[in-house]
C-alpha cells in the first residue's frame, strides 16, 4: 500500500520529472521478464537488420503521399490520392522485437498489425493436447496492443491438427476467447509458412474459402480441411487475400527484391498515389546490434 501511495504522491510532478530527478529509478519488472530472458537469449542473435534501417523506412512512410494502416483498416480503405500501405508483422519467434518495433512505430505515428503464433516457443507449450501459455505473454500482447497496433492470429492450424493432434476448430475458438479476455478484438489472420505447410498445403487452406481439396495427407494419414469458412472460424479477413497490387517482404531475413533494402526503399520512394502495397516485416529479423 505504501508503494501505491508513494507513486500517487509523485504523479503530481508528472512522470517525466520522476525520470529526470531520479535517473536510477528502475521500471517494475514485467510479468514476462522470465520468458523474455529465455527467448532473447536464444533468438536475438538472428537479427540481420538494424532499428536505424527500420527508422529510415518509417521516415519514408511518414511522407504525406502514404497512408499506412493495419491490415484490417487497409482492406476497408480506398483513397486514390494516396499510396495505401498495409503494414503486416508476422511474429514467428521473437515477440520482444515486436514490442520494440511497435514502440518505434508509435513514435512515428504509424500503426501496423501483429500476428502472433500460438505454436511458437514464445507463446507457450503444447503438451498432451493442451496449450499452456508462457508467463506474462498476455501482458506483452496487451502492451503491444496499447501502442495502437492491431493484433491478429498467425495461423498454424495445420500443425495444431497434424503435429499436436488437436481439433483446429476448438483450438482457434479458445484462442479467440483468450484474446477477448485481454480486451483484444481479433479480426484477422495471416497464414504461417511452416515446414509442415511446405510439405502439405498452405495453412489458409484450413478454411473452406481457400481449400483446394477436402483433405490433406501427411505420413500416410488423411486430415480433413475446409470444413469451416474463414467467417465461421471467427475471422473477417485473411491477410494474403486482401486487396493489394504490390507485396514487399523480408521473409527469411531476405527482401524480395534483388537489390535488397535499398531496392525496397526505392520501390517506396517511386510508388504513386493509387498504389496499394502490403509490407510484410518479421520483427524477428530486426534490432541487430
Ligand atoms: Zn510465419
Amino acid at each position: 500500500m505504501s508503494v501505491l501511495l508513494g507513486s500517487l504522491f509523485i504523479i503530481v510532478d508528472g512522470p517525466k520529472n520522476i525520470q529526470e530527478s531520479n535517473p536510477a529509478a528502475e521500471e517494475p519488472i514485467p510479468a514476462y521478464a522470465g520468458t523474455e530472458t529465455i527467448i532473447r537469449s536464444k533468438y536475438d542473435r538472428y537479427a540481420v537488420f538494424t532499428w536505424e534501417q527500420y527508422t529510415l523506412m518509417l521516415d519514408i512512410l511518414s511522407q504525406p503521399k502514404f497512408k499506412v494502416l493495419p491490415i484490417n483498416d487497409m482492406r476497408k480503405t480506398s483513397d486514390e490520392s494516396k499510396v495505401i500501405v498495409g503494414m503486416r508483422h508476422d511474429v514467428d519467434f521473437n515477440p520482444f522485437k515486436a514490442l520494440e518495433m511497435a514502440e518505434l512505430e508509435m513514435r512515428s505515428g504509424i500503426r501496423a498489425t501483429y500476428y502472433f503464433l500460438a505454436t511458437a516457443e514464445y507463446y507457450g507449450s503444447i503438451d498432451e493436447k493442451k496449450l499452456v501459455r508462457s508467463p506474462g505473454i498476455d501482458v506483452l500482447f496487451k502492451k503491444i496492443a496499447a501502442t495502437g497496433a492491431e493484433i491478429g492470429i498467425h495461423n498454424d492450424l495445420l500443425s495444431v491438427m497434424i503435429i499436436h493432434k488437436m481439433d483446429p476448430w476448438q483450438f482457434n475458438k479458445e484462442e479467440l476467447s483468450f484474446y477477448k479476455s485481454l480486451g483484444i478484438q481479433i479480426r484477422g489472420t495471416a497464414s504461417h509458412g511452416s515446414q509442415l505447410a511446405k510439405l502439405t498445403v498452405p495453412n489458409y487452406q484450413i478454411f473452406s474459402d481457400y481449400a483446394k481439396s477436402d483433405s490433406v495427407r501427411y505420413e500416410g494419414k488423411a486430415y480433413t480441411i475446409g470444413n469451416h469458412s474463414l467467417k465461421e472460424y471467427g475471422f473477417k479477413y485473411e491477410a494474403y487475400f486482401t486487396d493489394y497490387s504490390l507485396y514487399i517482404s523480408d521473409s527469411g531475413g531476405k527482401w524480395n527484391d534483388p537489390e535488397g533494402f535499398p531496392g525496397i526503399l526505392n520501390i517506396l520512394e517511386s510508388s504513386r498515389p493509387g498504389d496499394r502495397i502490403q509490407i510484410l516485416i518479421h520483427p524477428d529479423w530486426w534490432g541487430k546490434n
